[in-house]
This record gives structure tokens, sequence and C-alpha cells, in this order.
């Protein structure tokens, strides 16, 4: 008889290492399953120079366009990192020719906590309570002071650096001194507060890097390359940070190449008896059984393992009486910004490598302001800076005289991009492709999802906002403009098994637990109802431990 764990977490990344840690705590033996290899800190590369790397940092193309089509289409995917992404043939999905969508993923304990960008932002009850308000879709089954201790919960483990602002649609949190904004972004942020006092406001990226050092992990340096890792730990990942507290409890086992296939329902109990796993080196199968499951694979993944454990009860996918599961998906639109020269002081250089921008908070259809002809609204990322080396190539001239101009940092810019709302869709969904496998013989997905008439709107309306801002710093050479990214590309992929009151209507309930299976809890992205227009992985986090404690509870009491 195979040992029955307490829990199973199915994920290491950035929602399983957060349930490793807080079920492991509250005493449960939990075996978590992850589909990718083992990575410590031995394989992080932050400091590795490009003259130490085979192809100086200008990537080996040919392999790269050959193995990773998909992923390198990712900012981050480059010749230090690609190693922390997937390799597309070994991880195919399909879309339909029309609808094309970036599935970027990481496949390996940490997930893709190793490679994010740290931007974290608390949700508001703008966002909570948008469904009903605008009658779209369903109503988050949450609230803001619902959420708001574990934000706290949260936010003090990670260790989130960030300005307090007071602002009703963006609260602030448990933070850290702010990283400082340089002077060309003080100069724009001043000159933005002038034009539009208390709606429009630039501060510096909310973002989980140290500041100050935390439970053993240094406070950040600088060097700038996070999504190569991080030997100091000032970021945070699963890795540096939920795992460890994890394994020190002596409750986790952890087993990586272990490529969840599906969940094994127990219909006498009508509960998840265990997993069925391909062991990702032998290509075995194997099972697991667990008292509790958390599905933290990611949204896509999550979706995918419970549409292929469909069974007699249920045949369209397990825990899918409401019909939902596989539909809603959602991505932020990104891409409607502007760029424009500043007169910032040309004596003054920005110091070291600030891994962090700035961020500037929705100011478009605020509760008791005016409204916009669409609905929802952005936010932008951006940042000030000067040309750089990088302008080698756009200066005419050679020689001595050519790379003596270079030293010169060359001229100040500004630029806004901005990240939208994305508007829940019933015909955005994923299905099995029977016909498509991936290398362990699991069923891949097909992916349906294109972005509608209001995502665009947000973005046009970003674009013209970011060139007015601009002009109201004094920039020249002013360049709007809307990029058409596919949808997948933000990496902000949500709401495949969404949460909600009702079980006719939703896949999991206000504990992110399955109305129709007590024992199984999915706490990525999949849960959630919207996407409101914040980086959504703290709100993840945050939604995970509030659903482990509940979980717990419940078990306590005998509920599961
Ligand atoms: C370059 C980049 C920048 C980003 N920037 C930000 C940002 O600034 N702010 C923000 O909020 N978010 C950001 N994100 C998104 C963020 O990384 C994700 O929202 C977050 O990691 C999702 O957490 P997760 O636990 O759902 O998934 P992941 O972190 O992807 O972890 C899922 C894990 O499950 C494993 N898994 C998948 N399928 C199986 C299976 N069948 N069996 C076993 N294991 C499986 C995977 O191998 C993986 O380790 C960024 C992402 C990237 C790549
Ligand atoms: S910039 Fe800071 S957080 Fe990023 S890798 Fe360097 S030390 Fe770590």
């Amino acid at each position: 008889m195979p040992k029955t764990y307490d829990a199973i977490v199915v994920g290491s990344g950035m929602t399983g290492g957060w349930a490793a840690k807080e079920l492991t705590e509250a005493g449960l033996n939990t075996l978590v399953l992850e589909a990718g290899r083992m990575v410590t800190t031995a394989d992080y590369v932050e400091h590795v120079p490009p003259w130490q790397v085979k192809f100086r940092g200008l990537d080996d193309r040919r392999t790269r366009s050959a193995d990773q089509p998909i992923q390198r289409e990712c900012y981050a995917c480059d010749e230090w990192s690609s190693k922390f992404f997937v390799n597309d043939h070994e991880n195919p999905y399909t879309t339909p020719p029309d609808k094309p969508f970036l599935f970027l993923r990481g496949r390996q304990v940490g997930g893709r906590s190793i490679m994010w960008g740290r931007q974290v932002y608390r949700w508001s009850d703008l966002d909570f309570e948008a469904n009903l308000r605008d009658g779209i879709a369903v109503d988050w089954p949450i609230r803001y002071a619902d959420i708001a201790p574990w934000y706290d919960h949260v936010e003090r483990f990670v260790g989130v650096s960030g300005e307090k602002l007071g602002l009703p649609q963006l609260p602030d949190g448990q933070f850290q001194p702010p990283m400082a904004l340089n002077c060309g972004e003080t100069m724009v942020r001043d000159a933005i507060a002038k034009q539009w006092p208390g709606e429009r406001v630039v501060t510096v990226g909310r973002c989980a890097i140290l500041t100050e050092s935390l439970n053993g992990r240094a406070a950040c340096h600088y060097c700038g390359y996070c999504e190569r890792g991080c030997i100091t730990r000032s970021y945070f990942s699963s890795i540096n940070a939920t795992l460890p507290v994890a394994q020190a409890t002596g409750r986790m086992t952890l087993r990586p190449h272990s490529v969840v296939h599906s969940l094994i329902y127990d219909r006498d109990r009508r509960r998840i008896g265990g997993v069925r796993v391909i062991d990702g080196e032998t290509k075995h199968a194997i099972e697991f059984r667990g008292r509790l499951e958390f599905l933290c694979a990611s949204t896509l993944e999550s979706a995918r393992i419970l549409l292929n454990s469909a069974t007699r009860e249920f045949p369209t996918g397990l825990a899918n009486s409401s019909g939902e599961l596989g539909h809603n998906l959602m991505d932020h639109i990104m891409g409607g910004g502007a760029n424009g020269k500043i007169d910032a002081p040309a004596d003054k250089n920005p110091v070291g490598r600030r891994p962090n921008g700035i961020y500037l908070p929705r100011f478009r259809n605020l509760q008791g302001g005016p409204k916009s002809p669409f609905l929802r609204g952005y936010a932008y990322q951006g940042g000030a800076g000067r040309e750089g080396w990088g302008r080698g190539t756009d200066l005419p001239g050679f020689g001595a005289d050519w790379k003596h101009a270079l030293r010169d940092p060359g001229s100040w810019g500004f630029g806004f991009y901005g990240f939208g709302e994305c508007l829940p869709n019933h015909d955005n969904y994923v299905e099995i492709d029977k016909d498509t496998k991936d290398a362990w013989g699991i069923p891949a997905l097909r992916i349906h999802c294109v972005y509608g008439d209001n995502e665009w709107a947000l973005m046009k309306d970003a674009s013209i906002s970011a060139a007015e801002m601009l002009a109201a710093a004094g920039a020249r050479d002013i360049t709007p403009f809307v990029d058409h990214n596919p949808p997948g590309k933000a990496i902000h992929e949500m709401g495949t098994a969404r949460m909600g009151r009702d079980p006719k209507t939703s896949v999991l309930n206000a504990h992110n637990q399955a109305h129709d299976i007590p024992n199984l809890f999915v706490t990525d992205g999949a849960c959630m109802a919207s996407t409101a227009n914040q980086n959504p992985s703290i709100t993840y986090m945050a939604l995970t431990a509030r659903a482990c404690d509940y979980a717990v509870g419940a078990m306590k009491r005998r509920e599961i």
C-alpha cells in the first residue's frame, strides 16, 4: 500500500511554494510534485558577464528558434535564462490559426517564480466588485476585507519594497522602504503631479525585492539581472523563500521529475484519492495518495490536469458540473504607451542597475470619477534612463572618435508601457487536443483566446494618455504606440476555473475549494474571476495562504 500524505501539492512555483510552506507549517505531511528538474541557487547566473557565455549574450539563435520558438518571445528567455523556460517541442499546445496565444512556461522547481518581474500590487474593491457592477461574468465571492489580512501575511514574508500612496484603487501594504526614483523620473513625476494633482501619480514600482535584509535574505545590491537568479536571495521566489521554510519543518517531500497526468476520483467517497504521475525521467506511471489536493500547476496546466481527469461522474472534466472549467481565460493586454526624450540633468546618471521601474496606478473609471467610453482601466510601468552603449548601432561614424562618442551616456528618455484589464469571456477557453501529446504522452491543450474591443480601446487610450503626460513633462520626439501583442504575452494568464458564489456558474467557492469536491483546492491563477489591471501574483499568493488556512481548519473539523 502506498503511503498516504496529509496533502499533495501539484507544482512548486509561486503558488505551490506557498501551499507547501503553509501546509507543512500547519503540521501536514505534504508531498510536492513538480514536473521539472531540481533547481538550486547553484543554477543562478546573474553575475556571469556576457564575455563568459558562449555567444556573448547574443544567444545561440539557431538552437533557440528550433527548441524554444514560443518561449523566445519572452524578453527574459535569453542566453542565460533560457534554461528556465520549457522546450516547446516537449511541451506542445495548439491554437486555431487566427487566434495566436503565447504560452510562456517554466518547468522546474520554483516554476516561473525564478524569472518573474517581481511587480506586486494589491487589488481593491474597485476590482473585486467590478463584475457585479458591470453585470459581466460572475461576482467575486470575496471582497478586499476578506483578503487584506492575507496580503499582510504574504507581504511580511515576501518582503515588498514600495511607497505608501493612500490611493483607494491601489491599497498600501506592509512595505519595506521604497527604491529611489532617478532624477529623470522625479522630473516627470513632478510635472504630472502639477498637471493632474491627486489624479495621476508616478511612484517607484512596488516589488518583491528586499531593500532591507529579511529572514537571512540580504538586501538587493542592484546587479540587475534577476531573471537569471539571485544568490543573495534578495528577490522572492519559491527557491529563495517558501520552499526552504517548508523543507525546514521536516514535513515536506519534494519530488521533482513528477509530471502529474490526472487526479484520481474516489466515487464512493466523492473525494480525490490521489494523483497519477508519469515519472519525468523513466516515463513510468506511478500513483500517490493524499487526503487534501492543492492544484498549483499554473492557470493553464491546472485546467489541463482537471480536463484530463474526466470520469463517468464528470465527463467534461473533474469538478466541472458548472461547465465553466477551461473557460473565461484572460491575460492582461499590454503595450499601449509612449516614449520621448526628456531634459533631465546631463551631468547626472542612474547609479547601479535598479531592478525596478516606475508605476503609475489606474486613473480611469475610478469610483465616483468621470466615466470613460470603455470599461475598467489600465496602469503603466516604465521609467527614465540614458541611451548608453545600446545606441552604438544607430550612432554614425567609426574608429576612435566613434568609440569616444559612445562613452557619453547619451540623452535621457522616458517610456510609459500600459497594462490593461481583460474582461472575462466564456468564449475564450481551453480544451484537450486529443491529437497532440506532450513528451510524456499526456494530451495537450488547444487554446482559443482573443482580445475584444474593450481591451484594444484601453490600449489606445493608454497610448494617447502616455503621450499627453510626456508632453506635460516637456518631452521631445514623443512616439505613441500600441503594440499588437497576442494574449499570453503578458504572462498573467488567469481564469480557467473561476471562483464564484454559485456552483452552477463557477468551479471554486470563496475558499478556492471545488464546489463539487471538498478536498480539491485550486489556488493558482485559474481561480480568478476577473483580472483587474495589477500584476496578479501577489493575489494568487494571498489566496493560496488563505485557502491553506481554510483547508487545515476544515480537516481539523473533519469536513474533509
Ligand atoms: C518573465 C516573467 C515576468 C513576470 N513578471 C511578473 C510580475 O512582475 N508580477 C507578477 O505578478 N507576475 C509576473 N509574472 C507571472 C508570474 O510568474 C506567475 O503569475 C506566477 O509564477 C504563477 O504562479 P503559479 O504557481 O501559478 O505558476 P508557476 O510559477 O509557473 O509554477 C507552476 C509549477 O507547476 C509545475 N507544473 C506544471 N504542470 C505540472 C504537472 N502536470 N505536474 C507537476 N508539476 C507541474 C511547473 O513545472 C511549475 O514549476 C511573470 C512571469 C514571467 C515568466
Ligand atoms: S538586482 Fe537585486 S534582486 Fe535582482 S538578482 Fe541582483 S541582488 Fe538579486
